[in-house]
């Protein structure tokens, strides 16, 4: 069993929705459990007895309070010695991180090598060791691993398709690595598990699209709590929508890709090319003549004391970011768009900016009821989202044995 996206039966699907209910709502009675899930109470009997069983929760009542009469039995996740382990791995860094099963961080472990060429799994085989011993539980029991690239990732064969920048050609990483540690391994794009460590807040929304805007711009679009992808089971490129046909070459083949104009990575980029060419503005001393400092914060206070070098390069990255988001709105009339990432550092001139050119540039009847949010920067957003993928896909395993 590899991919989030692989049809699972209604049995797995049922245990999962209850373990994570139970995750959300430490304390759950079973009768609640029931009537949200609108599952019969015999079902919820069964599966609770599973995971009572695999010791995955316990029961437990809440202290009282000294409130009179008794509250109902209720339920909760143990997590005490079953772990996950999350890595995640860009062209010039590796970062992870071990959660229990209720995703809280036990550990955490990063540095910074220069990935590439065909060396790669005995990179991320020696930094799990690494990480592993930072988790200071005795005998600690791992569920699986779940491996962040920033790269395209094809769900069927749980291959790398292309990892763009790092120029990867290795195959079968995660078959090499599950056999080394005796654990299922599972591979997604960042993108897509940023995207997935979001999902529990927006899993009321029928069709949500997340976009990924920090180093890159990636996403995922979700009907009706399922990913869309296409027939390699890749998530979309939406990071390389051409706003500009006669743009600069992108290292995808494109011209004026997006990402190219609108990332966190490429504003921070233009910012410090302006400087570096003698331009004017405030970051230079905000950030103490330091360009590897330079962060959204910093822009935005710049702009807030009337920088106007910094004002054109931000007001430019939102125009057409809003650009790509028109193409979204059309191709997808999704009801929310979920913004993640540094990008959303930039504060309100970006926000605006992107909101007024989705405004004028997209079909009436389809931006009314759409609603745009930016959720707050989390360092370990995208590791959670790993983990999210492994719990997700191991509970079901590991009760159905
Ligand atoms: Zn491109």
């Amino acid at each position: 069993m590899y991919s989030s996206i692989s049809p699972k039966t209604m049995k797995e699907t049922n245990i999962i929705s209850v373990f994570n209910l139970i995750k959300l709502h430490p304390f759950i009675t079973r009768r609640e459990i029931a009537k949200k899930l609108s599952l019969s109470p015999s079902t919820v009997t069964v599966i609770t007895e599973q995971l009572l069983a695999k010791e995955l929760i316990v029961e437990d009542s809440p202290i009282n309070g000294g409130k009179l009469g008794r509250r109902p039995v209720g339920l909760k996740v143990t997590g005490k010695y079953l772990f996950i382990i999350a890595v995640e791995v860009y062209d010039n860094r590796l970062a992870g991180a071990i959660f229990d099963i209720n995703l809280k961080k036990v550990a955490d472990y990063s540095y910074k090598i220069h990935i590439s060429g065909s060396n790669i799994t005995n990179h991320i085989i020696a930094f799990i060791e690494e990480l592993k011993s930072k988790n200071e539980f005795v005998s600690p029991e791992y569920l699986g691993i779940g491996i962040a690239f920033a790269g395209m990732v094809e769900r069927k064969n749980r291959q790398l398709v292309t990892a763009t920048k790092m120029k990867i050609y290795e195959a079968n990483i995660a078959d090499v690595i599950s056999d080394y540690f005796g654990i299922n391994v599972y591979m997604e794009n960042i993108s897509v598990l940023a995207g997935m460590a979001e999902k529990a807040r927006y899993r009321y929304s029928d069709y949500y699209v997340y976009i990924y805007n920090d180093q890159g711009i990636g996403g995922c679009v979700y009907e009706k709590g399922r990913f869309l992808c296409g027939s390699l089971g890749v998530s979309p490129e939406i990071g390389h929508l051409s706003v500009d046909p006669l743009g600069e070459k992108c290292y995808c083949g494109n011209r004026g890709c997006i990402e190219m104009y609108a990332s966190m990575h490429s504003v921070l980029t233009a910012v410090a090319k302006h400087i570096e060419g003698g331009g004017k503005t405030a970051v230079k001393e905000l950030s103490g003549g330091d360009n590897a400092l330079i962060d959204g914060k910093m822009l935005s206070e710049a702009v807030k004391s009337g920088d106007s070098a910094v004002l054109d390069i931000i007001l430019d990255a939102a125009e057409k970011f809003g650009l790509a988001l028109v193409y979204i709105v059309n191709l997808f009339n999704p009801d929310t768009i979920v913004i993640g990432g540094r990008i959303e550092e930039l504060g309100e001139i970006f926000k605006n900016k992107v909101l007024d050119t989705v405004t004028e540039r997209t079909i009436p009847a389809l931006r009314n009821t759409l609603k745009i949010e930016y959720v707050p920067v989390d360092d370990f957003q995208v590791l959670k989202g790993s983990a999210v993928l492994v719990l997700d896909n191991e509970i079901a395993n590991v009760v159905l044995g």
